[in-house]
C-alpha cells in the first residue's frame, strides 16, 4: 500500500490532533511551532512497522543505534531558538537523521542546511524530504562538527546530538545575534543555549535531555 501524507487511522489528522494537544499540555506555547509540527507527517519518518506509533511523544528507533528525536524535544528546542526573535533566520541542524526536525524547521525558515555523518540515514532523510516535496532542506553528508563554513554564519544552530564540549568551529559560524542550542554532557546532559552578541557569547543551562553522542568522523 501507498503512504500517503494524510495518514489514515493511527496515524491520521486526529492521531496527529492529539499528539498536538499533549504538546500544548506539557508546555509547548509557541502556535507556529505546534503548527509547523502539525503539518509534518511523521508516520513517513519512520520504518512502516511503527508508522502506528509516530504520533506518540516518544523517540523512536531509526536503525544504525540512532533515533528519530522526541516531537517534545523537537518542539521545545525550536521554541527556545525562536523566543523573543523574528525568526530562525538561516538555520544549521547537526545529526539530520532521517530528515524530520529539519522538515519541521523548514516550516518555519527558507534557508535550512542540515549535516548528517550516517550516509544510509543521509539517503533516507533525502528521500523522506522529497516524499513530502520538501526541497527547502540543503542536505550534507560530513562531519558536523566541522559545520558548513561555505554556508556560514548561521542565525541559528540546532544540535540534536549530545556533546562533551562545545564544537569551536560551530561557534565561529555563529552570526552576530545568532543563537545555537545544544545538549551537553555524557550520563547527564543539559540543554545549553548560546548567544552570540557583540558583548561576547552568552550561555545559558536549560532543560535536563537525552540524546545520542555526537560522533567524530564520517560512516
Ligand atoms: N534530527 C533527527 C535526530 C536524529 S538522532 C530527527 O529529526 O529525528 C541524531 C543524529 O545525529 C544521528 O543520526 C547521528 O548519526 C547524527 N550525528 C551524530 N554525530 C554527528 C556528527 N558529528 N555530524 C553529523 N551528524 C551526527
Amino acid at each position: 500500500m501507498m503512504r500517503s501524507p494524510a495518514g489514515v487511522g493511527m496515524t491520521s489528522q486526529r492521531t496527529r490532533a492529539r499528539m498536538i494537544e499533549r504538546l500544548r499540555e506539557r508546555g509547548i506555547r509557541d502556535e507556529q511551532v505546534l503548527a509547523a509540527i502539525a503539518a509534518v507527517p511523521r508516520h513517513l519518518f519512520v520504518e512502516e512497522a511503527l508508522a502506528s506509533r509516530a504520533y506518540e511523544d516518544t523517540a523512536l528507533p531509526l536503525g544504525f543505534s540512532q533515533t528519530i528525536s522526541q516531537p517534545y524535544v523537537v518542539a521545545r528546542m525550536i521554541e527556545l531558538l525562536r523566543e523573543g526573535r523574528a525568526g530562525l533566520g538561516k538555520t544549521l541542524e547537526i545529526g539530520a537523521g532521517c530528515g524530520y526536525q529539519a522538515a519541521v524547521l523548514a516550516q518555519l525558515t527558507s534557508e535550512v542546511y542540515a549535516v548528517e555523518r550516517i550516509e544510509p540515514l543521509l539517503a533516507r532523510a533525502k528521500l523522506n524530504l522529497r516524499a513530502i516535496k520538501q526541497f527547502r532542506v540543503r542536505l550534507k553528508y560530513a562531519d558536523g562538527q566541522q559545520g558548513i563554513p561555505e554556508a556560514a554564519p548561521f542565525d541559528t544552530i540546532i544540535v540534536a546530538a549530545a556533546a562533551q564540549g562545545v564544537p569551536p568551529l560551530l561557534l565561529q559560524q555563529l552570526a552576530l545575534g545568532g543563537r545555537m542550542l545544544l545538549p551537553l554532557g555524557s550520563a547527564s546532559q543539559q540543554l545549553v543555549l548560546i548567544e552570540k552578541r557583540a558583548e561576547g557569547y552568552v550561555e545559558s543551562r536549560l532543560d535536563d535531555v537525552r540524546f545520542v553522542p555526537l560522533l567524530p568522523g564520517v560512516e
